[in-house]
């Protein structure tokens, strides 16, 4: 995601000024915001359901459903939407994996666990085509923490089972 290079309010170029985007002629900053994207760990008959990626980044390889949230869209919603995009399956929401964000990264991504309620599995237009995996094995990831996610989620879910 690069920078705007031009003032929204006026057109004017745009200067760093405090490590802000600042316009050169009506001095107004612009904010950056972090960008939310929402992933789903889903499994069928105990496996996970991960998606080959057909788009950049990281085209041909496998990862989680997941997709940018909509402004104004409820999380839970948006990740719901992008499951049934790419996988052509109903789910609801059922807890929070953790957030995950880096340093100079623009995106904060919202991992869910998820219960499958319905639809039929088919690979959606963003999708190569969908795999199911058993999480012990799995194939190599797109992104750099996805292991790392993987993992936090096979924590939450075992403590949720133990209660
Ligand atoms: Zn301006």
């Amino acid at each position: 995601m690069e920078d705007p290079r031009f003032c929204a309010h006026c057109g004017a170029p745009l200067a760093r000024a405090q490590g802000r985007p600042s316009c050169q002629r009506c001095g107004r900053v612009s904010y950056l915001d972090p960008k939310l994207a929402a992933a789903a760990m889903v499994t069928v008959d105990g496996r996970l359901l991960l998606v080959r990626r057909a788009i950049e980044p990281a085209i041909g390889k496998w990862s989680f459903p997941s997709g940018y949230v909509d402004r104004g869209e409820v999380v839970e919603a948006a990740v719901a939407r992008e499951v049934r995009e790419e996988t052509g399956l109903e789910v609801a929401v059922n807890w929070l994996v953790g957030l995950y964000s880096r340093a100079g990264n623009a995106v904060v991504l919202a991992v869910y666990d998820v219960r499958v309620r319905g639809g039929e599995m088919h690979p959606g237009v963003e999708a190569m085509e969908l795999g199911l995996f058993d999480p012990g094995s799995l194939p190599d990831l797109a992104f750099e923490h996805d292991m790392a996610i993987v993992e936090d989620w096979l924590r939450t879910r075992t403590s949720r089972t133990r209660r």
